[in-house]
């Protein structure tokens, strides 16, 4: 999805704001696995089994409510079962959408068509959403998850393109943090913490060749850097390819053997806690 170079350092050592120092916090790794749905769940029951065998216990799990208007996981009493023993394993369950869909509006400009159609293929559904359409989602969204039986403390919007109206409508709605490509954002706080996420794009094979490159770059980079948080996001599409698997694979067995493997919602409760002030 995302391949071009990072405009800015390939981490910070601390929140950009008011909320805790995180850098004295143990080096962690979070795996987040993108689009969760009633379509995908046994891909992702797949990734999930390979994950464990590799020490990864715990992952972020974005759900999409309604994939493509293709199914609601609150009509489907297997999927809220499976969903809640996950949770109850020490998964993490997000709000991600909720349908993954950006319809398109008439008169859009040639910027917004390249970002919403040639980025994410048209998957940007929070990208330019007002307060009113995005506030009106996010309650759809969570009373979804809690059909299941599932309270979700984070959103991540799709492509993680959230636009400003849009981050105002998340922070309204009492989450507790949301996540860019480059960043966690403490809602609770108001505070950022750089850290860039590794992601794959597999659409075509130039952006599998383009993936497998840089993210072996971005790899060493926070490796060696020594990112407080190293972030791998992936998608169900990314286990169909057999050399992004492998590359995903060997790397995440290396951050699991050197960081500590939480979730979002752990490592921010972990930051709260470490910090001075005692916070909560
Ligand atoms: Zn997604």
């Amino acid at each position: 999805m995302q391949t071009a170079p990072p405009s800015h350092p390939a981490h910070q050592p601390a929140f950009q704001g008011s909320s805790p120092d995180s850098s004295a916090l143990a080096p962690s790794l979070v795996v987040s696995i993108h689009d969760l749905s009633t379509v995908t769940r046994g891909a992702v029951t797949r990734m999930l089994a390979d994950l464990g065998d590799l020490g990864v216990p715990v992952t972020s799990l974005l759900v999409i409510p309604d994939h493509h208007h293709t199914g609601r996981i609150d009509a489907d009493p297997d999927f809220g079962a499976w969903l809640r023993g996950r949770v109850a394993e020490g998964h993490e369950a997000v709000l991600h959408g909720f349908y993954h869909l950006r319809p398109s509006k008439a008169g859009e400009g040639v910027v917004t068509k390249l970002i919403t159609r040639s980025y994410t293929a048209g998957e940007g559904e929070f990208h330019d959403l007002t307060f009113d359409e995005a506030s009106a989602l996010l309650q759809q969204g969570r009373a979804s998850l809690h059909a299941c039986g599932i309270k979700p403390t984070g959103f991540i919007a799709p492509a993680w393109l959230l636009g400003e109206e849009a981050e105002k409508a998340v922070r309204n709605e009492g989450f507790d943090y949301t996540t860019r490509l480059g960043s966690v954002i403490d809602c609770r706080e108001k505070g950022e913490f750089a850290a860039r996420s590794m992601v794959y794009s597999v659409r075509a094979p130039w952006r599998r060749g383009l993936s497998l490159l840089w993210n072996g770059v971005l790899f060493r980079a926070l490796r060696m850097g020594e990112a407080p948080l190293l972030r791998i996001g992936l998608h169900p599409p990314d286990w169909e390819h057999q050399a992004i698997r492998r590359q995903i694979l060997k790397f995440i067995r290396i951050a699991a053997r050197e960081r500590s493997v939480t979730t979002y919602q752990d490592w921010l409760a972990r930051a709260h806690s470490d910090s001075p002030s005692g916070s909560s």
